[in-house]
């Protein structure tokens, strides 16, 4: 079982993925390996927790990160919406998905597609 946690961006997150009102397509990509997913050896995958990016301007987001990395999880993904449907404007997410990974020693990933 690997098990993953969603760094999601929160406006997003608070109204449902973008096109929908459900907070839905992490869900479905981790649980049927689909993306970024498919790369595990592991059968199964699940997203045991979710924390946002604490909200614009994301300010907090690297500290978010390393919450999310005290929950006995193997990896931290990016959320879809962080990235792929409408681009954060606040931060660079590959340099902050390193910054996180250096501080908490769990792989982050950018993104789920
Ligand atoms: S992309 Fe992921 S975190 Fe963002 S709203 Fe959809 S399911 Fe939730
Ligand atoms: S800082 Fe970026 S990721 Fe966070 S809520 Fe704002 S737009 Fe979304």
């Amino acid at each position: 079982m690997k098990k993953i946690g969603i760094l999601a961006c929160e406006k997003f997150m608070l109204r449902g993925c973008p096109g929908s009102d459900v907070c839905w397509k992490c869900f479905d990509y981790a649980t049927n390996k689909k993306g970024k997913f498919e790369v595990y050896e592991e059968k199964n995958i699940q997203v045991v927790a979710m924390a946002t990016c604490g909200g614009c301007p994301g300010v907090r987001v690297v500290k978010q990160g390393m919450m999310l990395a005290k929950q006995n999880i193997d990896a931290i993904h990016f959320s879809g919406c962080m990235l792929q449907d409408v681009k954060c404007p606040y931060f660079d997410v590959n340099e902050i998905a390193k910054e996180i990974e250096n501080k908490t020693g769990i792989p982050v990933i950018v993104g789920i597609e």
